[in-house]
């Protein structure tokens, strides 16, 4: 809405309220609360946030009661709204099994070189990341260097060619290889350990750049690590080298670590060879089971021929709990009233517009409340392996997360809609409401690969993320929100959250995920586009 717009609102609401207080004056009753109405949906939109990112819910972690008492008042708006249950066995949950694992004790870790033995320290030359597949673990093994660690037969980069790195552990290079467009490089760094593990390899270990590097070390061991139950992987061992032992290994190599991270920075190949030393790892992990639920609830289609296609509109309603560091009287719940109670709120506000419509979409449309995003896009990942429909009626998916509704958004950015043919749906949508569609103005983010959607992507769904844009100050608001409260107690309700524009943004991801429903053809990745063809070789393409 543009500032001619907000003047015109403005003017419409004082209109409104003085004919308010001309009637209060004419039956002389007592004057009506200052604070202008904002519609009803702005009020939905104000109360669910409300609710979902009060102090009672300290903060819904993951596996927390505060999650539980979240997501069953998602399942019973959806009830409430007339959707079905799409969980498990008839009921609104997926409940997801985790695990969290944490280092027990002194791990041992030992360099093994030229017949001497160097007793490394965890947590100054050495960070282990803790096992959720083997409590206990005893290896050891040589380590290959393997470059980038890429394997990718579309980008033609193979950075395993003539390497064996089978029973050994893979060491690679950290961070977005140089050269590749963000998206695709955040893509393959995120996939460094697995594909060591089609490799055979049985351990990963990454080479940071030195800074990042220094305070993994510290950090890595002793942060737990929370994934679902039954992923298998030939990965042993998951760790981190202090720069300084970074450059002790490759001692003796055929390229000392200085001239590759030099040829890095100059984008020149960087080929893999066998380091000279072996790596002893002995360590133990204590476990933690527990399960959280996803909600789930299915609109069903109207045509028979698309009702068995689903389109999926998913919002994460974890968070990050309470503040272990918080000093006594301080505040300590991370309510996270943006991230992403207010996501989730267009979640059942986009919901209620479907039902309210009166029409129903021609294909179904499944509304998913997701737990495990702060610790990795876990219960999305959970979905997308486990789906309560089949897994290839899943066409389309819109997600909500973060929605910034503290500023009247003129444009959005819409991550993913490059990739695919909802980009129509999305141009169409902003269209007719008058908002702008911008290209992504922080690409080194890539926030295409951050968030609930993309475990879909990776099992062939199109998808996409809209983000309000940087139009209309919103760029000032995003930076300083970005740099002041994002993942800190600050996101909370005292923020001066403008429930007005919860409302057009609910509006605009209704009309979207109705656009990819009500369509003839199902949501379709470009031809040539990289995430179609990697994970959605056999689908249909789009020309662009
Ligand atoms: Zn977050």
């Amino acid at each position: 809405m543009g500032a001619q717009a907000a003047a015109a609102e403005l003017a419409v609401k004082l209109l409104r309220l003085s004919s308010i207080a001309l009637a209060a004056l004419l039956i002389g009753a007592a004057p009506p609360s200052p604070r202008p109405t904002e519609g009803p949906a702005a009020e939905r939109i104000h109360a669910h946030v409300e609710f979902l990112a009060s102090d009672l819910l300290e903060g819904r972690d993951t596996g927390s009661p505060g999650h539980e008492i979240a997501a069953n008042y998602v399942a019973s708006q959806f009830r409430q709204l007339g959707l079905r249950p799409g969980g498990t066995n008839g009921s609104w949950f997926v409940r997801v099994p985790f695990r969290k694992a944490t280092i027990k004790d002194t791990p041992k870790v030992s360099l093994k070189d030229k017949g001497r033995t160097t007793v490394l320290v965890v947590g100054r030359d050495v960070g282990l990341r803790p096992s959720l597949t083997d409590q206990r673990i005893s290896v050891e093994a040589p380590m290959v260097f393997v470059g980038y660690g890429i394997s990718d037969r579309r980008l033609g980069i193979d950075d395993y060619s003539n390497l064996d790195v089978r029973g050994k552990i893979a060491v690679g290079l950290g961070g977005p290889a140089p050269g590749i467009p963000s998206e695709i490089a955040s893509h393959l760094g995120s996939a460094q350990a697995e594909v060591a593990a089609a490799h055979g390899a049985i351990g990963f270990i990454a080479i940071d750049d030195p800074t990042s590097a220094a305070q993994d070390v510290q950090r890595y061991s002793k942060r737990p690590v929370t994934d679902w139950v039954g992923r298998t992987s030939s990965i042993k061992v998951r760790a981190v080298f202090s720069p300084q032992l970074a450059d002790r290994i490759f001692e003796g190599a055929p390229v000392p670590l200085r001239r590759i991270r030099a040829q890095a920075t100059a984008r020149k190949p960087i080929k893999g060879f066998n380091l000279p030393s072996r790596l002893s790892v002995s360590a133990e992990s204590e476990w933690k089971d527990f399960s959280s639920p996803e909600v789930v609830a299915i609109l069903p289609g109207s045509d028979p021929r698309l009702a068995g296609d689903h389109i999926v509109l998913t919002g994460h309603l974890d968070h990050l709990g309470l503040k272990a560091s918080a000093k006594p009287g301080e505040d300590n719940i991370y309510n996270g009233a943006l991230d992403n109670a207010a996501g989730v709120a267009t979640l059942i506000e986009a919901a209620h517009e479907f039902v309210q419509s009166g029409k129903r979409p021609r294909r179904s449309v499944m509304f998913v409340a997701n737990t495990g995003e702060e610790i990795g896009l876990r219960g999305a990942d959970y979905l997308a392996v486990h789906p309560t429909v089949p897994a290839d009626s899943i066409v389309g998916l819109v997600d909500l997360d973060m929605p910034l509704l503290l500023y009247d958004f003129t444009d959005v950015v819409a991550f993913g809609s490059d990739h695919s043919t909802i980009a129509k749906a999305v141009a169409a949508a902003g269209k007719g409401m008058g908002v702008r569609v911008s290209p992504d103005p922080m690409p080194d983010e890539t926030l295409f690969v951050r968030s609930d959607h993309y475990p879909f992507v990776k099992r062939g769904v199109p998808a996409v993320f809209l983000m309000t844009g940087f139009a209309n100050g919103g760029q000032q608001i995003w930076r300083r929100w970005l740099d002041d409260t994002y993942h800190s107690v600050k996101d909370d309700l005292s923020q001066p959250i403008r429930w007005q524009q919860g409302a057009r943004f609910a509006e605009l991801n209704y009309r979207i995920a109705r656009t990819m429903a009500d369509a003839d053809q199902r949501p379709m990745w470009y031809a040539g586009d990289y995430f179609g063809e990697t994970f959605a070789p056999a689908q249909p393409k789009a020309r662009r």
